[in-house]
Order: C-alpha cells, then structure tokens, then sequence
C-alpha cells in the first residue's frame, strides 16, 4: 500500500494579468503549502478500473472526482491495465480557494506513479496534471513557489520565515468559475507587487512579506460575500500581521508571529456568525513523497 498527503495552499500574493483570447487568465501568483492535509491511500485491487472510497465530505466517488479523473489519467499514460483502490480522508474545505481538488489529483498522481513503479519525473506529472486544472502542476511538490502562465510556469522560491497562521472558511461555497467570469481583468484597481514579494522572501523579511500580501480576486469575492471583509478586519484588529482571502475565496488567513495570537483570533473567530471552519496552523515545506 502506498500513502500520499495532499496539502492545502494558499496564496500569498494573486496577480491576473490578463484575459486571454481563448478565455483563460494569466495569473502570477505566489502559492504556498500550509499543514492542512487530505490523507489518501493507493492498493492494487482485483476488480479492473480506479474505485475511490471517500471519509470525512460528501463528494462524487466516480469521474467527477479529480482524484479519478487523475487516476484514470496517468494508468493510461503508463499503460496500466489493473485495478486500484483509493481512499480518501478529506480535511481541506471544500470550494474554498485552498486548491483541496488539485491537491487531492496532485496525490493521485504521486501515488500512483510509486504504486505502479512509473518512474515518472515530477515534470512529466505536472504536464499529465495541467491537462486537469491549472493548479495541479504547483500541488505536485508544493512549497513556495511563483506561478504563471495559466498555472504551468513554476518558479521555486525559498520558504518564509517561520509564524503562525489562523485560516478561517465561512459556511459558503464559492464557485472559482463565478469569480474568474465576474472578474474586469482589464480595468483592475491595483495590482500586488508580486516581484516585491518574491525579494521580500528571498531577504527572509517577514514584515515584507505581509506588508505586500493582495489578492486582486477580492474585488469580486468580497463584493457578493461581505463576511470576507469583516474577518480580514477583525484578524488585523486582534493582532495579525496582515490578512488576506486565499485563491477565489472565501478562505480567509491571517499571519501571526506568535501562536497565542493565531489562537486568540481563531477563539473569537469561532464564536462569530455566520458559523467558519477554524485552524491554527504553519506554513508547509512541500510534499515529495511520490517523486
Ligand atoms: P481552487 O483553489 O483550486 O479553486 P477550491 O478550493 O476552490 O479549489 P475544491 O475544493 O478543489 O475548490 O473543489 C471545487 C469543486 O471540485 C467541488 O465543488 C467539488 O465538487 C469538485 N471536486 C472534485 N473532486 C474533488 C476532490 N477530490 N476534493 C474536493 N472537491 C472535488
């Protein structure tokens, strides 16, 4: 049996640069991996074709799973005629801007290149990966990394400095599709300094990296949810550094320098209306397990 961790992203910095003519945005984004995961299981079974057991969410167990989607995907590059058999513990909220489908497909393939003994390089899974979403390719490895392109231009970049993060997803589920369709990527009101950002974390200067974090999502996910608003607020007012929503939302994180910060946030935060998913958590090094 093989075991594979898929960890949820958030985005530290999201640019988009433009939309382009076939309809997909450029993005420039820096992404980074923090220690809430999905735990998932690969064992070769008798019966033929990919069967996935799910625990913990109420999601599609056939093809409209990423994780079968992937599945199917990569034992038909490797030209693998076996059954296998998948389980999936889901912790990461669902449509919530933390990338916890793409992760989850992520780990299929890393599981399913050791189960079969692929030898596949993590390149050659980015590549089978982007044919299923955009941030597939990042979640193969994780980390920090810069994104561009539609999400298939990776640079590595060296990790934060340690601190504490509170992450909070209100009980709404918001549709990355809606968000993208409402976007004006061509009359944006700011655009982050995604470069100065990327030299904020090559110095190791935390302060320059909160003080540059944007999201130029925002614009349209804080619009119809104004809850985003109200936690970014009253993370700031209790002590975090910055906040921020993650990917197309509504996750909400704020960074903390120390844990009893994050924790007092993530106390208030509990107790507040309409009703979050809360954690305390730290920023994640990146998952290699299956390379
Ligand atoms: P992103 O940040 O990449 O936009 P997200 O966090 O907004 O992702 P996901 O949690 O990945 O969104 O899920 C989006 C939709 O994908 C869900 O509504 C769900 O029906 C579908 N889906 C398919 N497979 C999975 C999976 N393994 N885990 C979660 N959602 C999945």
């Amino acid at each position: 049996m093989v075991k594979e961790k898929a960890y949820a992203k958030i985005n530290l910095g999201l640019d988009v640069l433009r939309r382009r003519a076939d309809g997909y945005h450029e993005v420039k984004m820096i992404m980074q991996t923090v220690n809430i995961c999905d735990d998932l299981t690969f064992e070769q079974s008798a019966e033929s074709g990919v069967h996935l057991e799910i625990e913990g969410a109420d999601l599609p167990t056939g093809g409209d799973n990423l994780i079968c989607r992937a599945a199917a995907l990569i034992m038909e590059a490797g030209k693998i005629a076996e059954g296998v058999h998948i389980t999936l513990q889901k912790r990461i909220p669902i449509a919530a801007g933390m990338a916890g489908g793409s992760a989850d497909a992520a780990a299929a393939l890393r599981g399913l290149n050791r189960l079969f003994g692929l030898g596949y390089t993590a390149q050659k899974l980015r590549e089978l990966g982007v044919k299923l979403g955009a941030d597939i390719p990042y979640c193969i490895e994780g980390g920090t990394m810069l994104s561009e392109g539609i999400g298939e231009i990776l640079t590595a970049l060296p990790a934060p400095p340690a601190c504490h993060l509170v992450v909070a997803k209100p009980d709404i589920d918001v549709s990355t599709a809606f968000v993208y369709g409402n976007l004006k990527a061509d009359s944006l009101p700011f655009h982050p300094d995604i470069d100065g950002m990327a030299q904020a974390l090559a110095q190791g200067n935390l302060r320059g990296i909160t003080d540059k974090m944007g999201n130029v999502l925002e614009t349209v996910t804080e619009k119809a949810y104004p809850v985003i608003t109200e936690l970014k607020t009253q993370m700031c007012e209790l002590g975090a550094e910055n906040a921020l929503m993650s990917g197309s939302g509504p996750t909400v994180f704020g960074i903390c320098v120390k844990k009893e910060t994050a924790e007092r946030i993530a106390a208030a935060i509990r107790n507040k209306e309409p009703a979050c998913a809360v954690f305390v958590t730290s920023f994640h090094n990146g998952a290699k397990e299956g390379l």
